[in-house]
């Protein structure tokens, strides 16, 4: 048990600081969280659990977690219908011939659960979204105008990892996968490539997460890869060209890339240092011609298209749990399951405190109340010390409608008009800004 277990014994009351890297603490507390381990904070913040009962590598997720969740693949479908995406519903199981047809069965089989006999037939649970992205594109006819053609989905896949190896949400055995597959002529993958590295840089930044590095990920010796020197031969040539172009650090690791093709993988490091892959981005010659996928050129041919693969996220489970420990549940306003923590002073301004709630519920804001029965003001806002935003309302405040806004990092303003102070709010958190305040503003 860590020293910060000592000091924070769980179960705490909301935002019972376990350490964050940007809440306004002393050093000391900031060097504990580096020793934070998602798995710890998640229960103790209540954001998700297990129960044996469901299973290894199973876990759920409690209200305040699903907060955080939902608001995370928000981000990414509203990040992606801006760039031109559409979205698409698949269903997470399959016929063992699709499998046997994009190459899965033969290279990826350890990884997938056994199959489930229906009558004369075989269903798996998807090991990945790729063939069924692929089904929907051919189920039409495509002209070359169509392309690229991005098809994105946040979709459910599994993997049946050992028990021993399982543990909170980096290694799950029920995978929610942030996917998206884009068809288009070989001259439009670099563009396509350079394209997803920017969103995930954009990503990163509203995230406040560091890539650890960039890896080109490539085949190596003894690994179960398609062959076609060729094929491999011409996609390691386009990704190598897009990390150079991009200027970015990055590494060339063999034994590191997908069966279908090599990678380039963004890496982030976790608490205790071990890297782990978040984002990525493949090119993959070999689904295409598994699936016959075509487009009409503009010759009235059929040619063949590329898939590339990426995604910005990764899996949710794993991305939240860098979240957790990256920020050590001090998540960035937009992101916090609790975004404004009324305080009402005395019992007396409870009506307006909770009538404010109702007001940043109405903006979408998350917020809640904590009254006086929760103890002094001075203990309610030391629970508070994870929430982005403290409204302390007192007797004048009540009277003039009026907050008085207190952020987690210490600042204090001055009262101000409660729309005011809401408006400013949503602002930021629309704008998924890393700053609690706006100052050239206020
Ligand atoms: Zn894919």
């Amino acid at each position: 048990m860590s020293r910060r277990a000592d000091r924070c014994p769980s179960p705490k009351p909301r935002g019972e600081c376990p350490g964050a890297s940007s809440c306004g603490h002393s050093p000391d507390v900031r060097e504990e969280t580096a020793m934070h381990d998602h798995r710890k904070l998640g229960r103790e913040l209540d954001l998700f659990d297990t129960d044996p009962l469901i299973g290894a590598g199973l876990p759920y997720w409690l209200p305040d977690g699903a907060a955080v969740r939902h608001a995370l693949e928000e981000y990414v479908r509203a990040a992606e219908r801006r760039a031109g995406y559409r979205h698409v519903y698949s269903p997470v199981l399959g016929k063992r011939e699709l499998y046997e047809i994009s190459g899965h069965w033969s290279h990826y089989s350890d990884d997938m659960f056994p199959p489930m006999s229906l009558g004369a037939e075989q269903v798996v649970l998807r090991p990945s979204l790729c063939p069924h992205h692929a089904l929907i594109y051919r189920s039409r006819s495509h002209s070359h105008r169509e392309l690229p053609l991005r098809m994105a989905e946040l979709g459910g896949m599994y993997r049946s990892e050992l028990s021993g190896v399982l543990g909170g949400l980096t290694r799950v055995r029920a995978i929610q996968l942030n996917d998206a597959h884009i068809f288009c002529t070989p001259d439009q993958v670099a563009d396509e490539a350079w394209a997803a590295l920017e969103m995930i840089r954009r990503a990163y930044e509203a995230l406040g997460v560091a890539p650890a590095r960039y890896r080109l990920s490539l085949p190596g010796p003894g690994g179960k890869y398609v062959v076609a020197p060729e094929m491999w031969r011409r996609s390691t040539a386009l990704l190598t060209d897009v990390l150079d172009r991009s200027g970015l650090p990055y590494e060339a690791v063999e034994g590191e890339a997908a069966f279908y093709g090599p990678k380039i993988d963004v890496q982030v490091a976790d608490a205790a240092g071990r890297e782990s892959t978040l984002s990525t981005v493949q090119v993959d010659f070999h689904q295409p011609e598994q699936f016959d996928l075509h487009y009409i050129g503009a010759d009235g041919a059929r040619h063949r298209p590329v898939m590339v693969h990426r995604s910005v996220i990764g899996s949710v489970e794993r991305a939240v749990a860098h979240l957790i420990e990256q920020h050590g549940g001090a998540f960035p306003a937009w992101l916090a399951p609790v975004q404004v923590e009324i305080l009402p002073v005395s019992e007396a301004e409870l009506p307006n405190a909770e009538a404010l709630a109702r007001r940043c519920v109405d903006l979408g804001l998350r917020a809640e109340v904590a009254g006086p029965e929760r103890g002094s003001l001075g203990a309610r806002v030391r629970q508070a010390r994870l929430v982005p935003y403290q409204a302390v309302v007192g007797a004048k405040e009540a009277a003039d409608d009026h907050v008085a806004l207190r952020l987690r990092d210490g600042r204090r303003l001055a009262p101000r008009p409660a729309d005011d102070v809401l408006a400013r709010v949503r602002a930021l958190v629309d704008a998924h800004s890393a700053d609690l305040w706006d100052a050239a503003a206020s």
